[in-house]
This record gives structure tokens, sequence and C-alpha cells, in this order.
């Protein structure tokens, strides 16, 4: 699983961020500075969580499956290299209030049967 860091999304979300501020403030011509900083503090938290789950998810240990033999993770009660059984998605929040979706491996110990998600 190969997940490169999606940086023309990034452009893309940061242009409609500004051509959305813009006619934001058309709209809004009243608004105060307090206002103004909440909308673009909203707008800048969407990209801000894109860009956190891009790399997070670019990382080399949410990519375990391409990890090399001998480096996989081990057991941590017998030391065993475990055996990848899938991926599990979690959701976490975000400074700003953003949900971030990380999916990560996780794996079984085949001596001990300990099941675990790997250490980041
Ligand atoms: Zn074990």
């Amino acid at each position: 699983m190969n997940h490169p860091l999606d940086e023309h999304t990034w452009h893309r979300m940061t242009e409609e961020i500004l051509a959305g501020m813009r006619e934001w403030r058309q709209a809004h011509p009243k608004a105060t500075l307090r206002e103004i900083e909440d909308e673009l503090d909203t707008r800048w938290a969407r990209v801000r969580a894109r860009m956190l789950e891009d790399m997070a998810l670019a990382s080399a240990a949410a990519n375990w499956a391409a990890t090399a033999e001998g480096q996989q993770p081990t057991c941590p009660d017998c030391g065993q290299p475990l055996r990848l059984r899938g991926t599990d998605t979690r959701t976490l929040q975000t400074h700003g209030g953003q949900s971030l979706n990380l999916a990560r491996s996780y794996g079984t110990c085949p001596a001990c049967g300990t099941g675990l998600f790997p250490p980041r």
C-alpha cells in the first residue's frame, strides 16, 4: 500500500480558500476582525487536517505491509515477528475540530496470540 503525498489536492484546497474568502468577504463587508479570523481558521483547518492525514499515512510506520522482512514489528511479550492481519481505521480530532481518518496496520503474534498495532 503506497500513499504518496497528494500535493495537488493541497493546492486545490488552498485555492478554494483564497477564492472562498474573497467571496465571503464581499458577502460580509461588515464582518469584525474576530469573525474574519474565525472564518479563516475554519477553512484552513480543513487543509491542515488533509495535509496531516496525508503525511501521517505516508509515514513508514503506517505502511507495515511494505516493511522489509526482518524489520517488521515484534511481539512485546515474546519477541516473535508479528503477523500482519489487516488495517484498521481510527478517527482522530485535530486542533480546529476536523476529523482525521488514519488507516494503520495491525497484527497478531503467531506464538502467543497477542494482537496489537505497532507503535508509530
Ligand atoms: Zn508473542
